[in-house]
């Protein structure tokens, strides 16, 4: 009999089982909120990117229906061949002002951004220097444009340097890549001092804003306005699925960099253009990301809250952030497992993340801008008693 040439993949699961790596998605059966209800239940959810909750504000919905209605479903091509509308350059231009940068370009996702974004700007003779927690967007962009790839340590700026003065001579160009907020432990990248290396080392910078749009900075910016950087030069990446409620991502930057990606960028070329829906939904969320800071402030009183009760007063081991992402780590991916259902059974939803997506397996909490005094509290409760 011949060998059967798929019979490795009931093997590979099984390993991935052997180790507790196993995933499955959770069925989410309400609008995404503070509370949703989950296999029947419902759970104070600590599991969402939704930070200012927007994703079920009845203002984005609206906005997607009338789009909808006026527009149809989808684009039917890529932005080049019949997909544009004008929603597409409201959004785009709504972003830049959001950015304070000259323009912006809007993807299909954040994850094509960064593959479009870093495959067009360098290739086989260039260097990309990137933080060992980066994305895995960033990654597999690094690793699409052929440029040689050197990871740096986490946020760590002398070992960048080192890294520079070692390799960027024998480079035509270079780019800094590096998330702004990162995603599994919450903390924000040492931005100014990257900025300064990239000048001395005549280098580019590319950050990737994914969880910072909307939450960081005076305007919800993203960190860049937070550090005090608005106005310098670098590329910016981000998603409108997080603090935006939508789906979608962008790049922003100078009018040159847009018009260069509109003609290079693989990934926003070849994919048909966002849909009247998600365009309009975006759109109306970067509009109430101005119109309501108190947002952004409830989403940071939240963050002092869980750090005071957690830490100070419960003395629990979570990672001290400035972001709404916490994380507690656990030894092993079977004991993070059992955590994350021994949180469920006392309504709460944050989920455990295991390898390979981080080293040490932990449950990640997420905080919403939405959630109530009581939600906190009851999380810390659950939180010590495990
Ligand atoms: C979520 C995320 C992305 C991907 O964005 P999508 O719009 O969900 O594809 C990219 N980068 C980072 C850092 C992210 O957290």
């Amino acid at each position: 009999m011949n060998p059967n040439p798929y019979a490795w993949i009931n093997k590979s699961l099984d390993t991935i089982r052997r180790a507790d790596w196993y995933r499955s998605p959770q069925l989410i059966e309400s609008c995404p909120g503070p509370v949703v209800k989950l296999a029947g239940h419902w759970l104070i959810n600590f599991a969402s990117n939704d930070y200012l909750g927007l994703a079920g504000d009845d203002r984005l919905i609206q906005a997607a229906i009338a789009a909808t209605q006026e527009f149809g479903t989808g684009t039917t091509g890529s932005r080049l061949v019949g997909g544009h509308r004008d929603l597409h350059r409201q959004l785009e231009q709504a972003i830049a002002n959001l950015k304070q940068t000259e323009d912006a370009l809007v993807f299909s996702s954040g994850y094509l951004a960064n593959l479009g974004a870093i495959a067009a700007i360098v290739g086989q003779r260039d260097l990309i220097l990137s933080d060992k927690y980066n994305h895995s967007s960033l990654k597999n962009g690094a690793t699409l444009s052929r440029a040689q790839t050197v990871e740096y340590d986490h946020c760590h700026v002398e070992d960048l340097k080192a890294k520079l003065e070692q390799h960027r001579g024998s480079y035509r160009k270079c780019v800094i890549v590096t998330d702004s907020v990162f995603s599994m432990d919450g903390d924000l990248c040492p931005l100014p001092q990257l900025l300064d290396l990239a000048r001395q080392f005549n280098c580019m910078v590319l950050v990737d804003e994914a969880h910072a749009t909307g939450v960081f900075g005076a305007s919800g910016a993203g960190c860049v306005e937070h550090f005090g950087c608005t106005g310098e030069t670098l590329i910016q990446v981000g998603t409108l699925s997080k603090a935006l409620g939508s789906l979608g991502g962008y790049v922003a930057g100078s009018a040159a960099l847009i018009d260069f990606l509109r003609n290079r960028a693989q990934t926003w070329i070849y994919t048909t253009g966002l849909t009247p829906a998600d365009t309009a939904a975006a759109l109306e969320a970067v509009k109430i990301v101005h119109q309501e800071p108190d947002r952004r402030d409830r989403l940071q009183q939240n963050i002092e809250t869980l750090k005071y009760c957690a830490l100070n007063k419960s003395q629990l081991p979570i990672s001290n952030s400035d972001s709404p992402i916490f994380s507690f780590l656990l030894k092993d991916a079977a004991t993070a497992l059992v955590a994350s259902s021994q949180l469920k059974e006392m309504g709460i939803f944050a989920p455990a993340i295991r390898p390979p997506t981080v080293s040490v397996s932990r449950i990640r909490i997420s905080l919403m801008a939405t959630h109530e005094l009581a939600h906190l509290q009851q999380l810390v409760e659950a939180l010590g008693q495990i």
